[in-house]
């Protein structure tokens, strides 16, 4: 593959840095043991800054914080047209500042800043305004009941949410967390990635800027066993939304039970990929090459799995080998540069022992397969072919720059195999026949199908997965379902004294 001008050590440094404190209550603290992390740069493996370590007694004043302004304080309560517009101003301060949280983003997570500026931030912010748009637009319905009442629902937010988010996508999680919980009136305590705290608490900054009152928005960073395990199990807390793995989420599942909390996961996927011999083949090569890639590999509804139609097989897997050969993989703030480093020496790790299982297990390292350059959690774009169903590169989520092609001759064969999985977040299918195109859509068993392209994404299209890819929706209208309670009301309309 191509490198983008070595080393990979331009861009900002910790000048960009300035929120590394808890925001608890409007207020930037230390935390209350005085400890701190180091946040990494995974380009050049170097610390970035130290970051407050929250725990539990951070969680319990931001618990505090964030209860007083749902219960007392003026956000569940203010005209919701003002909330919308709060929502608003937070995007026009994003949109002010983007270059810098592009900078930011792309320093904390390793991702390329161009991606970040055009990709991640124009989402996030287009999440912040459809969901700001949402804000006086919640309304219940009239009910016509048998007997003389007048039956009608409210809609009304949850409460206080916890909010666990990853370090894939930082400032897009925020939006997607923040977006429907703001709109819906309820406030929020939110752990970022360990990884990954420093646009999160930039955020944080902004959202205080636009006018967002104190305590609405409280983040603690620090790590999940403590921190974010101390938000899952306090009983101040009304609702958990999570993205991250299932393995996560099945202990907090377990400690949210307690106090039954409302729950809602985004968690893993290994999507199937599906090209037919009839598709537009330089539109699925390029589909194939970005449903992979894209953000280093790190995407929950990677296409991981590429299922090709036996007649083109080789001459299409050419061509993707092809692709992921010229990846320009390098400095994260070279404007050429099209793939980062992984975000941190675990999950290099992992990749790595991933790629020496599909090695072990028989598949075809096509291209790729080591570490790429000498410092930074560089991988090299890499292809397997000669997968089998039953190999672990086919089965498990690698959460990395690696493709598994899979061949197949019939349809029915290939749904078969294609949901013969756990996971069941997205998948795509290429093809020209339009009636092919929807019955597989149908029969796939994933939240998200798409036609002839890969990795759309709009605010207003829900997104979540079947089985365990997880459950709740994020986006669209459904992505506010989770933020709010039905409340029934029920009015005798019989005079009184003959009720
Ligand atoms: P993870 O542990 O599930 O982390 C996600 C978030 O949950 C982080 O903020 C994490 O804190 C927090 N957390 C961890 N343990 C917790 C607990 N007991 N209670 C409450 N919160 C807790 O994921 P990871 O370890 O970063 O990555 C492992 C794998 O998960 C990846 O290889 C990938 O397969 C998958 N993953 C999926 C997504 C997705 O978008 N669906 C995103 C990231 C990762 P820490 O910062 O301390 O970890
Ligand atoms: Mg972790």
């Amino acid at each position: 593959m191509a490198t983008a001008t070595p080393p990979a050590s331009r861009g900002p440094g910790p000048a960009q840095v300035r929120q590394t404190q808890l925001f608890i209550d409007g207020q930037w603290v230390p935390a209350r043991s005085g400890r701190t992390f180091a946040t990494v740069n995974p380009a050049t493996e170097e610390p970035i800054a130290d970051v407050a370590e929250g725990d539990a007694a951070d969680i319990e004043a931001a618990v505090k914080a964030a209860r007083a302004a749902f219960d007392e304080g003026p956000w569940p309560r203010m005209d919701a047209r003002e909330r919308g517009r709060l929502m608003h101003r937070l995007c026009d301060l994003i949109e002010a500042e983007i270059d810098d949280l592009a900078a930011l983003e792309s320093l904390d997570n390793g991702k390329p800043v161009a991606d970040a500026r055009a990709i991640d931030i124009p989402l996030a912010v287009q999440c912040l305004r459809y969901y700001a748009g949402w804000a006086d637009k919640i309304q219940g319905s009239t009910i016509p009941i048998n007997g003389n009442y007048h039956c009608y629902t409210r809609r009304e937010p949850v409460g206080v949410v916890g909010q666990v988010i990853p370090w894939n996508f930082p400032i897009l999680m925020v939006a997607w967390k923040w977006g429907p919980a703001l709109a819906a009136g309820c406030t929020i305590v939110m752990k970022p990635a360990e990884q990954t705290p420093l646009t999160c608490l930039r955020l944080a900054r902004l959202a205080q800027k636009a006018g967002i009152p104190d305590g609405v928005i409280n983040v603690v960073p620090g790590y999940g066993p403590t921190a974010g395990a101390a938000l899952v199990n306090h009983p101040g807390i009304d609702k958990i939304a999570f993205t991250g793995s299932g393995e996560t989420a099945r202990i907090i599942m377990r400690q949210a039970a307690t106090s039954l909390k409302r729950l809602t996961f985004e968690l893993g996927g290994k999507s199937p990929n599906i090209v037919f011999a009839d598709a537009d083949l330089d539109a699925a090569v390029a589909g194939a090459h970005v449903g992979i890639h894209l953000n280093q590999g790190q995407c929950c509804c990677a296409g991981s799995r590429l299922f090709v139609e036996d007649s083109i097989h080789d001459a299409f897997v050419e061509r993707v080998v092809e692709l992921s050969r010229k990846r320009r993989v390098g400095d994260p703030f070279h404007p050429d540069t099209e793939q980062g480093p992984q975000v941190d020496k675990a999950q290099f790790d992992k990749i790595l022992g991933f790629i020496e299982a599909g090695k072990r297990e028989g598949a075809t390292c096509a291209t790729g397969g080591k570490r790429h350059g000498t410092k930074g959690f560089f991988i090299e774009p890499t292809v397997f072919t000669n997968v089998s169903d039953s190999m672990s590169i086919a089965r498990e989520e690698i959460f990395g720059p690696v493709l598994s092609v899979l061949r197949f001759k019939d349809s029915d064969e290939l749904i078969r195999r294609a949901n013969a999985t756990d996971f069941g977040l997205a998948a795509a299918v290429w093809t020209r026949d339009v009636a092919r195109a929807h019955d597989v859509a149908r029969r796939l068993r994933a939240g998200t199908v798409w036609v002839n392209c890969y990795d759309v994404f709009d605010a207003a299209a829900p997104f979540g997965g079947f089985k365990q890819s997880g459950f709740g929706r994020e986006l669209g209208e459904r992505g506010l379902d989770p933020y709010l309670e039905t409340k029934t009301v029920t009015v005798s309309l019989a005079p009184p004294g003959r009720g």
